[in-house]
């Protein structure tokens, strides 16, 4: 069987739909069933709407039956997903019709995508939300109490949540997402991010550290900076990245990028582990590399999407950077930082693909050989370059066998890469039980690899020092040693 993605471990695929809930608040007495789609910004963002709405007066829960006001918070990016979340409306509608007081919202970038064509289209839906419109959750709401239906698309230049404390739903208590930046300016030509989550705006790195100190205060043990190209970051006091030449001389001494935060984070709390994501290839810089190899803290992990090693194919999608500056960005990174692991992204069938294309992304990852990955095929989307100016010519059957001959080959390669760290003694933060046995632990090594061992007295959230046994192509299994100095 063709699976399509494969070997998730930013992206958890098990939890694509899982309703999220947190404890109630005392005195609020309705109920949001809330399900998110897609990448962790969604699910992070799921957080902040979920925050919104505390104050409102509505607790979470996971009964989809009982909820007063059902959210989905959903994703874009490929057809599949659409349609995914286009059956979840159909079950919506299905409880609507045996409880008619509930109401449901659509968020996030189908919303974005769809507009106001959303509540024509799906006659179930009372509300439409797009990303940066969460904060007029509360006048929408009102909307819908009054019987009338609600939209809020507006994109904005400057919203970036920074003073919404997120609620934490459905967390383990001891790792979490924080997002660094909204949006995108890449304008990849597959890519529907930058139509549907607006142009690209950093945070206040203070309200940064202070959501980073906090989740420390609270427990937390490990953080991701999140964002659609966190390279990217930039803060000069406010407003978007493509204004920075406007920026005053003030405004440029005092500013702040991607290696200036991931410093002041590793300073702020050294004895978190801090991870981050996605990487875009053509953004990340020496600093970078650098910086994470002066903090330990800093896992020794980056994903590093390319999508194509070929460069006509690469210059197609707009990528803006070759075949040979990935492959010297990778050689800078095996050379400052040995130990790092590197996860890929790959679209195959990209219009005009040919077999030669397809054979130069094959050669690119032999040369790379990442630690995982996730691969799709390609799918194309309303309004992007690739929609308006070329054809979907790779047929799906050609589009598929590529596909799986990549996921074929990361196989190999994530088994290479696991048995690299055999009788090795690797720090591993405990994130909760293994999934296939209550009598281990499951969590992370620096490099995100998932390791999993007998629970002995230790417990979650400890840090612990593993013996690395036995490996198949995406877990180790080992065996604990004794506390790591860190706890
Ligand atoms: N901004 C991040 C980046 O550039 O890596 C993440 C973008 S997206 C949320 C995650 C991945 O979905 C992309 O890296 C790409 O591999 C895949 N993707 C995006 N658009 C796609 C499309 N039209 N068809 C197939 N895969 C797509």
């Amino acid at each position: 069987m063709i699976k399509e993605e494969h070997t998730a471990k930013t992206i958890d695929e098990s939890q694509q739909g899982t309703p999220l809930a947190l404890e109630g608040r005392t005195g609020n007495g309705r109920k949001l069933y809330i399900e998110s789609y897609g990448c962790q910004m969604n699910f992070s963002d799921s957080e902040i709407v979920a925050s919104i709405l505390a104050q409102e007066g509505f607790n979470t829960t996971e009964q989809l039956e009982e909820a007063d006001l059902v959210l989905v918070n959903t994703c874009s990016i490929r057809d599949k997903a659409e349609q995914t979340i286009r059956k979840r409306l159909e079950k919506f509608n299905a409880v609507k019709r045996k409880r008619p007081g509930m109401k449901v919202g659509v968020l996030g970038c189908m919303a974005e995508r769809l507009k106001s064509k959303f509540l024509e289209e799906e006659k179930i839906v009372d509300m439409v939300v797009g990303p940066d419109a969460y904060k007029d959750l509360p006048n929408l709401v009102q909307e819908i109490d009054g019987g009338r239906s609600a939209v809020n698309v507006i994109l904005s230049k400057d919203e970036t949540y920074g003073d919404v404390a997120p609620v934490r739903l459905n967390s383990n208590g001891v790792t979490a997402f924080v997002s660094i930046t909204r949006g995108c300016d890449n304008m990849c030509t597959f890519c529907v991010v930058p139509f549907t989550r607006g142009r690209e705006r950093s945070r206040d790195p203070r309200s940064i550290l202070e959501e980073v100190n906090d989740l420390w205060e609270r427990g937390f043990k490990e953080i991701t900076l999140l964002g659609q190209n966190v390279d990217s970051y930039l803060w000069y006091g406010g407003g978007l990245k493509k204004d920075f030449d406007k920026a005053s001389d003030m405004q440029r001494a005092t500013s702040v990028d991607f290696s200036g935060l991931l410093e002041k984070v590793a300073l702020a709390q050294p004895r978190m582990r801090i991870r981050f994501s996605t990487s875009n290839p053509q953004d990340m810089t020496l600093e970078v590399i650098r910086t994470m190899a002066k903090y330990e803290n800093i896992c020794n992990y980056v994903h590093l999407p390319v999508q194509s090693g070929s460069n006509r194919i690469l210059k197609a999608m707009n990528r803006l950077h070759s075949r040979e500056e990935y492959f010297a960005l990778i050689d800078n990174i095996r050379k400052i930082n040995p130990d790092c692991a590197i996860s890929q992204d790959m679209i195959s069938g990209f219009p005009s693909e040919t077999e030669a294309d397809h054979r130069d992304t094959l050669s690119l990852m032999e040369y790379v050989k990442y630690d995982f990955g996730f691969m799709f095929a390609y799918s194309e989307r309303p309004g992007t370059l690739a929609e308006r100016k070329m054809e979907d010519d790779v047929p799906e059957e050609v589009k598929k066998r590529r596909l799986q001959e990549i996921i074929e080959l990361q196989l190999q390669h994530s088994h290479y890469r696991t048995r690299q760290h055999l009788g090795k003694v690797e720090e591993v933060l405990i994130e909760g039980s293994s999934k296939k046995s209550d009598a281990h632990w499951m969590g992370r090594n620096s490099q995100n690899t998932v390791v999993v061992f007998p629970k002995e007295h230790y417990r979650i959230g400890d840090f612990v020092m593993v013996k690395i046994l036995d490996c198949t192509s995406a877990t180790l299994l080992g065996e604990a040693v004794e506390y790591s100095k860190n706890n």
